[in-house]
């Protein structure tokens, strides 16, 4: 059990070793544990294996908690899910303007533009220093991908 009570916050700690390290970390504002990868001031060494599995270790894995309600497979992000469930629904919200093919992912849109129609899509999002958007002139000649 925890035989070790810290005499100003009443917490137990089952070494001696633990005990001084709270005391130094939470009471006093010192440690002598750090971070080895990022230097960070951590409370115990059992701190570190967790700061460090968790910090550095698990960046590559992220959450992959977009789940396909019908399959039961994961997406990191809303929309790979969004597109992965036109699978089942069967909608193919995005047609090619030029000759109406239909398609459920803008990539597959995207490469059929540019291997049938050759049409590369332009760069909307760069910005013109000095030129002033004009308001109300938005072309309704847009390819619909260029939302969100
Ligand atoms: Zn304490
Ligand atoms: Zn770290
Ligand atoms: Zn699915
Ligand atoms: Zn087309």
């Amino acid at each position: 059990m925890t035989r070790y009570k810290c005499n100003v916050c009443d917490k137990g700690y089952r070494s001696r070793g633990e005990l001084r390290d709270h005391v130094n970390y939470q009471h006093i504002g010192q440690t002598q544990h750090k971070c080895p990868v990022c230097g960070k001031a951590l409370a115990t060494r059992r701190c570190i294996t967790r700061h460090v599995r968790r910090a550095h270790h698990g960046v590559k894995e992220g959450p992959r908690d977009k789940i396909c309600q019908q399959c039961g497979k994961a997406f990191r992000d809303k929309k790979g899910l969004r597109e992965h469930e036109f699978i089942h629904t069967g909608e193919r919200p995005l047609s090619c303007e030029v000759c109406g093919c239909t398609f459920r992912q803008s990539a597959s849109l995207y490469t059929h533009k540019k291997r049938v129609h050759k049409i590369y899509p332009p760069r909307r999002e760069v910005a013109v220093v000095g030129d002033t958007p004009q308001e109300g002139s938005k072309s309704g000649t847009v390819a619909p991908s260029s939302a969100d």
